[in-house]
């Protein structure tokens, strides 16, 4: 793709990019193939960043820290916006508020909110990625979703412009949200109420206890890779399917949860795809229940 007006362009305003950037080094899966350009904006340079995309008719996709992602070998034609710039914080502990920017890490916020007395989040401890990837896949645990504890968002959308949209607006559901097509979640307005910092700590490292005893935390996934059908435990299914320990390439189904694939090391998304429809076919055979993938597929696929 045509990138070299972008990046004289990115170049002028000091916004930092990189070509050919290789994605498998900013997914938790270790697997991707290069971004054309990978841009790492700050807040205040995003509406003319995404303004300038527009004209250059580049595409472009948004990159939190890449926990919920599979990207494809060929990887991303076009750009890939980073949100790691997007950085800072603010604190209304008296009316329960924290503003928090999409780059920051979700665990950090957490940190914040704890050490302020502010509660409601904990439930979410252990969960890798950004607030704005968490905000964007309504990311839940232990009975606590993203969509409970946001008050608003601020989207830049594909015309350059910002908005704060409310929670209500937001379209939340199980593990998404209604983000518009191109949208790039800049800020984060959380509601969270008062608790002492000691209970809130001490809910936080049970919760990440538990997490470290299910799942395979320090192993190379994107989390779980299909939803829960209603009502039903995707691991369970893929378990009593037989699957766990099943493999494609280097690709594994996680003996410790069936829900995790992992990238042993060297391994392909098509591998990982491969392995996902393998145990989709199972778990259909077997129950007749058609699993729905949970991760993200982005890029550039063969078929
Ligand atoms: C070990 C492990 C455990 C996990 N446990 C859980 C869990 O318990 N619960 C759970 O819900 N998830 C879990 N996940 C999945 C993942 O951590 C979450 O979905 C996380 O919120 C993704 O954040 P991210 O920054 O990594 O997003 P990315 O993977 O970078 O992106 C995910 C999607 O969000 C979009 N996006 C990211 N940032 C923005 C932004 N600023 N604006 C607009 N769109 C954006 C991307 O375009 C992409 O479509 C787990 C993952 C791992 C590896």
């Amino acid at each position: 793709m045509q990138c070299e007006p972008l990046i004289a362009w990115c170049r002028e305003r000091g916004i930092a990019y990189r070509r050919d950037e290789p994605l498998r080094r900013h997914t938790y899966t270790a697997i991707g193939g290069p971004a054309d350009v990978a841009l790492f904006p700050e807040t205040g340079q995003i509406p003319a960043l995404v303004q300038m995309l527009r004209s250059l008719s580049i595409p472009y996709l948004v990159l939190g820290k890449g926990s919920n992602l599979l990207v494809s070998d060929r990887g991303v034609r076009g750009a890939v916006l980073f949100t790691h710039r997007l950085r800072g914080s603010e604190l209304n502990v008296r009316e329960g508020r924290v503003r928090v920017s999409a780059g920051v890490p979700l665990q950090q916020a957490l940190r914040i909110a704890a050490d302020a007395g502010l509660a409601g989040m904990e439930g979410l401890a252990g969960v890798p990625g950004t607030v704005g990837g968490a905000v964007a896949g309504n990311a839940g645990s232990f009975g606590v979703e993203m969509k409970d504890v946001v008050a608003s968002v601020t989207i830049v959308s594909a015309d350059g412009a910002a908005r704060e949209i409310p929670a209500s607006a937001m379209g939340f559901h199980y593990r998404a949200s209604l983000v518009p097509d191109h949208g790039i979640i800049t800020d984060v307005r959380l509601s969270l109420h008062p608790d002492s910092p000691r209970t809130i700590h001490s809910r936080i490292l049970e919760y990440r206890a538990q997490k470290r005893l299910s799942q395979p935390v320090a192993s190379r996934s994107a989390g779980c890779a299909f939803k829960n059908p209603e009502g039903m435990s995707a691991g369970r299914l893929i378990d009593e399917a037989g699957c766990k320990g099943m493999r494609a390439g280097a690709i594994e189904v996680s003996p410790l949860h069936a829900n995790f694939l992992i990238n042993l090391g060297g391994g392909s998304a098509n591998d990982y795809r491969m392995l996902m429809a393998q145990v989709s076919a199972k778990v259909y055979q077997r129950c007749g229940v058609v699993l729905q993938p949970e991760i993200r597929m982005v890029g550039e696929w063969s078929s």
